[in-house]
């Protein structure tokens, strides 16, 4: 089993007034939650974390808006 780079479990505070909160996961479709990390290669870097035991999706909050701002243009044509 290898691990690494994942940032779940204690070193996060959730974040409960973010409109990112319950948006859907990708793989699979269960509404994720907003964390900030507290580690300190990443201190205060938001997150999506997936609450699915079986998928523990993990998206950065800055990959996330990324691609709905590149969603968003795609769909103005
Ligand atoms: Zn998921």
């Amino acid at each position: 089993m290898g691990g690494g780079g994942e940032i779940v479990g204690s070193k996060a505070t959730l974040e409960k007034n973010c409109p990112w909160n319950g948006s859907p996961c990708k793989r699979c479709d269960v509404g994720r939650v907003v964390r900030t990390s507290q580690q300190p290669h990443s201190f205060g870097e938001k997150f999506l974390s997936c609450p699915n035991p079986k998928c523990r999706g993990f998206q950065w909050m800055k990959d996330a808006l990324k691609e709905s701002i590149e969603q968003q243009t795609q769909r103005t044509t």
